[in-house]
């Protein structure tokens, strides 16, 4: 069993400590002994068939977004989609997220192109969601809620080929309007959380991992992990996030 991570443009997208994300994925996979490797790709690095089992991109502002979209059009969108279809796990925050969708409409400038891993598009909004948000999560997990941070303007609305993350019950979430927040497709997940999102959501981070095991043939069920840390953090942003909306 390992993982390899694929991190995109980790130089270019990464905010609101975004980072924190591959952190806990490379140490919650070296605490159940399994070996995890994370390689950077960054512009005009291209990605082989079968070589990823997990791809991470962060949050990024629309200037960061033109830069990063042009690269995902001309060097590695396509294959990025492929891997995920064939079984690759992935994580895509806010900026990162917009662009795993069909495109993202800034204010100004031009229309951005999504990669198409989620059936999803986003437009920009006239007012900024900035804020704590808590969510009921589509997976369930020990918590069964999904807490985090959001600052967008972009307002995302999704189709009939993927589902969300969950239903907002502190926040804006996806658009502010449907109560939805995030997408999720096979195992790629799509979120607006910043904070960073998987530290003190552990069970998000482990079906991360389980789906990255699975493309190499892996369905044992992960050893589980002395949370206590996580789930205190979770209770934490879970008691501010109700006590400042
Ligand atoms: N530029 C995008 C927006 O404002 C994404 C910002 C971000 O990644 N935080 O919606």
């Amino acid at each position: 069993m390992r993982i390899k991570i694929g991190y995109l443009y980790p130089d270019l997208m990464n905010i609101y400590g975004d980072h924190g994300n591959i952190l806990t994925l490379v140490r919650r996979c070296e605490w159940r002994g399994i070996p995890v490797e994370v390689v950077a790709l960054n512009i005009g690095d291209p990605i082989a068939h079968g070589e990823y089992d997990m791809f991470f991109m962060g949050g990024g502002q629309d200037r960061e977004q033109v830069m990063v979209c042009r690269d995902l059009q001309e060097t590695k969108g396509d294959d990025i989609k492929r891997e995920i279809d064939e079984g690759a796990a992935a994580l895509a925050i806010c900026g990162g997220y917009q662009l795993f969708g069909k495109f993202y409409r800034p204010f100004e400038g031009d229309e951005l192109p999504g990669i198409n891993v989620f059936d999803a598009h986003t437009v920009a909004g006239k007012k900024r969601c900035i804020g704590n948000v808590v969510a009921k999560s589509a997976l369930g997990g020990k918590q069964g809620t999904v807490v985090g941070f959001e600052n967008h303007s972009g307002k995302t609305y999704l189709g009939d080929g993927c589902a969300p993350l969950g239903t907002v019950t502190v926040g804006y979430g996806n658009n502010a309007e449907d109560k939805t927040e995030g997408a999720i497709y096979r195992g790629a997940i799509g979120t607006y959380l910043h904070g960073s999102l998987l530290p003190k959501n552990p069970s998000i981070a482990d079906f991360l991992i389980e789906k990255a095991l699975g493309r190499r043939g892996s369905d044992l069920p992960l050893a589980s992990l002395d949370d206590s840390l996580e789930l205190a953090a979770h209770a934490a942003a879970l008691k501010r996030a109700v006590r400042t909306h």
